[in-house]
């Protein structure tokens, strides 16, 4: 009896945590599909995923903070590329994401271009970048463009040519620039005025023509919406309403969009994956309530700069003193080779909390302590003195803001043992 008992605990046991990943599955998969537009600017993408996220919310039965809704929009502007994009090199089509990335501050371009390509001296010549910078002196050459190899180029030489003079190069001239690094795709929202196009290497050979249709399409005033519901604490007549605390969890859901017609970065690991935990852990605690409210938000804009999380500190649905830890999720699907802690010196004795946990769970291989960064959501919250990680998976699923950050390359290596990390920590805060 008691062999058949433990029987069934196990399968039960398993079945569950068996259909917490699934349902983890299906909310990645969806967030990523082709049908949210890689949930950035183009088509409406994020605000589609928006939509998604608060049904799921209406689904788990999480509670709506204000205004009887789970929507909290503002604007921002944007840069997007809703067109078809063409480059051709020597008669060959070159492959958007594989072959060739726009900036995300690329102009339009729709031309053939006359251009000259800069010597690696040149490049670093001042007196020659002014010149091409100067368009009385692109005129009388009469060219469109320059070419830059910038294959090579190391250290502080490399970072003024991408920081000072491929900028400047781009407000008055089509850049081409050539390159053998890993293509990362961002957000941008401060156009130049010509296109800036970064190309493989060996796609390109002297003297090659180049013809370009490439049209951007500037956003003044993009709407952007968080997704934010709650999970009220236990009821206890014994403490007051106003004395119970809060904690936090979040994850932005955005993504890069559309470089594009038909390229879109589907954004799996970042952060599709992160939403999914954070609905995990929305389901969970309706289930099991503990004695803190729980503030689940889910972010919009934080890859055009953590504009989401920067309106909610602005105005905040509920005061920010009230919060009594946030977490922020981003990259869960990986996990092979453990995870970080943003500002786990910032706070030790949570930091700790989340190690002893560990170690008594044996869940992930290595909690790997890191200072302050404002490379996510937890930034601007960190900034108003609420205490806050951001915790991120490492492993060796290194697509990241490129086309290959899909679904089909997740592992969830360490989803579940994650999750059991993660809620045994919020009920221990
Ligand atoms: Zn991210």
């Amino acid at each position: 009896m008691r062999k058949l008992l433990f029987l069934i605990c196990l399968i039960f046991l398993s079945s569950s945590i068996f259909g917490q990943l699934e349902n983890a599955r299906r909310i990645t998969r969806t967030l990523c599909s082709k049908e949210f537009y890689g949930r950035g600017y183009v088509n409406q993408g994020d605000s589609l995923a928006a939509r998604f996220i608060g049904d799921e919310f209406q689904k788990i039965g999480l509670e709506k903070l204000k205004n009887n809704s789970y929507y909290q929009s503002f604007s921002n502007p944007v840069n997007t590329f809703p067109n078809a994009m063409t480059l051709v090199i020597n008669q060959d089509t070159l492959i958007p994401g594989v072959d060739y990335l726009v900036d995300p501050n690329c102009g339009s371009s729709n031309v053939t271009w006359k251009y000259i390509q800069l010597t690696k001296e040149e490049i670093f010549d001042s007196e020659i970048q002014k010149r091409y910078i100067s368009s009385v002196y692109k005129d009388a050459l009469n060219i469109s463009g320059v070419v830059i190899d910038i294959r090579g180029l190391k250290g502080d030489s490399l970072k003024r040519i991408r920081l000072e003079v491929i900028p400047g190069l781009s407000q008055q001239l089509d850049v081409l620039v050539l390159t053998d690094e890993k293509f990362n795709f961002s957000v941008g929202n401060e156009p130049f005025a010509y296109s800036l196009i970064y190309v493989k290497g060996n796609k390109f050979v002297s003297n090659a023509s180049i013809s370009t249709q490439i049209k951007s399409k500037y956003l003044i005033s993009h709407l952007s919406t968080n997704v934010i519901g709650m999970v009220p604490a236990i009821p206890n007549k014994k403490r007051k309403e106003k004395d119970t605390k809060t904690i936090f969890i979040t994850a932005h859901y955005d993504h890069l969009g559309m470089m594009g017609k038909d390229v879109y970065f589907p954004g799996a690991n970042d952060n599709a994956s992160g939403v999914a935990m954070l609905l995990e852990l929305a389901n969970y605690y309706k289930k099991n309530p503990i004695n803190y409210n729980i503030v689940f938000v889910a972010f919009a804009g934080e890859e055009v700069g953590l504009l989401g999380s920067s309106y909610f500190v602005q105005y905040p649905w509920l005061p920010l003193e009230k919060i009594h830890f946030l977490v922020n999720l981003d990259i869960m699907g990986s996990g092979e080779e453990g995870i970080t802690v943003v500002n786990a010196t910032l706070h030790q004795e949570e930091f700790q909390k989340l190690k002893s946990l560990n170690e008594k769970g044996n869940w992930v291989d290595l909690i790997k302590p890191r200072g302050e960064a404002a490379n996510s959501d937890h930034y601007w919250f960190s900034q108003r003195k609420v205490p806050a990680f951001f915790i991120y998976t490492m492993g060796p699923n290194k697509n990241y803001h490129d086309i290959y950050d899909t679904y089909d390359n997740l592992t969830f290596a360490k989803f579940e043992n994650l999750f059991k990390l993660l809620s045994s920590f919020i009920a221990d805060l």
